[in-house]
C-alpha cells in the first residue's frame, strides 16, 4: 500500500490515472471502426507525451518508462492502422466479431464478484490487444511508474 504521504505518492496517483485511461482505451481501439480508431490515436499519443513529462520531471531514475512508452505508442499506432485504416465493423456491443481479425470478442462485468457494484462492462478483443500487456506491465512496476504498488 502507497504512503499518500509520500511527496512521491501525487505524481503515481496521476500515473495511475493515465495508465487506466490508456488501458481502456486500448480496449475500446480493439473494437471500434478504423474511423474511431483514427479519431482516438492522436489523443493517445498525446496522453502518452503527458506520461513522457511525468516521467522527465517525477521519475528521473526509471530507465523502464521511456523505451515502454514508445513501445505503448507503437502497439497503439498498430492497432489504430490495422485492416489499412478500412475497418467498418464495429463489435463495441461484445457481441460481434473483432472487426480486425475475425476473433471472438471478449465481454466480462469487471465487478461481478463486488456484491452491490453496479456492472462496469470490459470489452475487448484480446488477440488484437496481447502486444499491450509488456509495456502496461513495465509501466506499472517498480523499475515504472510504481502504480502496482496502489
Ligand atoms: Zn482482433
Amino acid at each position: 500500500m502507497l504512503d499518500t504521504n509520500h511527496p512521491q505518492s501525487e505524481h503515481i496517483f496521476r500515473a495511475s490515472g493515465f495508465l487506466d485511461g490508456l488501458l481502456k482505451c486500448s480496449q475500446r481501439m480493439s473494437v471500434v471502426p478504423s474511423a474511431v480508431r483514427a479519431d482516438l490515436l492522436p489523443k493517445v499519443l498525446s496522453r502518452i507525451d503527458d506520461m513522457r513529462a511525468l516521467a522527465a520531471e517525477h521519475f528521473t531514475k526509471s530507465t523502464a518508462i521511456a523505451p515502454a512508452l514508445d513501445e505503448l505508442a507503437r502497439v497503439f499506432t498498430t492497432l489504430a492502422n490495422l485492416g489499412d485504416g478500412n475497418l467498418v465493423a464495429d463489435a463495441t456491443d461484445g457481441d460481434e466479431p473483432c472487426p480486425a481479425c475475425g476473433g471472438d470478442v471478449m465481454k466480462f462485468d469487471a465487478m461481478a464478484t463486488i456484491k452491490g457494484q453496479a456492472q462496469q462492462w470490459i470489452i475487448l478483443c484480446k488477440n488484437c490487444t496481447s502486444e499491450f500487456s509488456k509495456p502496461f506491465r513495465e509501466l506499472e512496476s517498480g523499475d515504472g511508474f510504481c502504480t502496482m504498488f496502489i
